[in-house]
């Protein structure tokens, strides 16, 4: 079961506040959408994959410290390989068809030559 941030309590997933110290745990109100909170000094963004690959435009940036965004590059480089990732077509599976049609042009020209 999560806890509370600020006070440890236990506290339920879908919670929207925390019932003991009423901290913001989701954003907007609305149990779907995490909202995501400094540990400490550190700014969110330090840790974030959005702000190391400089595809971020929230305001917020580099000095968020609450964030519905928020990606931990961590868990991002854990994650598998998906099956696209790992297979990569080669480059005659990829234009089979002109590679037959040039070959029948080839052919053909041969056989008008000859
Ligand atoms: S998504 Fe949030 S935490 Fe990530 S870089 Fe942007 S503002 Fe920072
Ligand atoms: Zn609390």
């Amino acid at each position: 079961m999560p806890s509370c941030p600020r006070c440890h309590q236990s506290i339920l997933a879908t919670a929207v506040t925390c019932s003991n110290c009423n901290l913001e745990l989701k954003a907007h109100g609305h149990p779907g959408i995490d909202l995501h909170r400094s540990q400490g000094d550190a700014y969110l963004c330090d840790s974030c994959s959005y702000h190391q690959d400089d595809t971020c435009t929230f305001p917020q940036r580099p000095l968020a410290t609450t964030c519905t965004l928020y990606q931990d590059v961590q868990t991002l480089q854990q994650r598998p390989l998906s099956a696209a990732e790992i297979y990569t077509i080669p480059w005659w599976r990829k234009y089979s068809g002109w590679l037959v049609l040039a070959i029948l042009l080839l052919l053909s020209v041969l056989l008008v030559v000859l």
